[in-house]
């Protein structure tokens, strides 16, 4: 029986490969099997997380209408 929010009190060690639990100091997080740095999300997680936020701004390239308001005056002289 887990807890549901087990998964949180991980972090992804590069060392270890996993995501592992952690000892966390005040400007670190190290990783409890081996002792080295741990970071919050695995370089792929991270690297998804960023595509999946780039993936909603709009790309360029857009093409935009001109639009041309040529003011034609369309009154006719009559010569009288
Ligand atoms: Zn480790």
């Amino acid at each position: 029986m887990e807890p549901i929010d087990y998964y949180n009190d991980q972090k992804y060690c590069p060392s270890c490969e996993d995501y592992v639990p952690y000892l966390m100091s005040v400007e670190h997080s190290y990783c409890t099997c081996c002792g080295g740095e741990v970071r919050l999300f695995s370089k792929t997680d991270w690297e998804n997380f960023q595509n999946g936020l780039s993936a909603k701004r709009p790309k360029g390239g857009r093409p935009r209408k001109k639009a041309t308001t040529k003011s034609n005056p369309s009154t006719d002289r009559e010569s009288a």
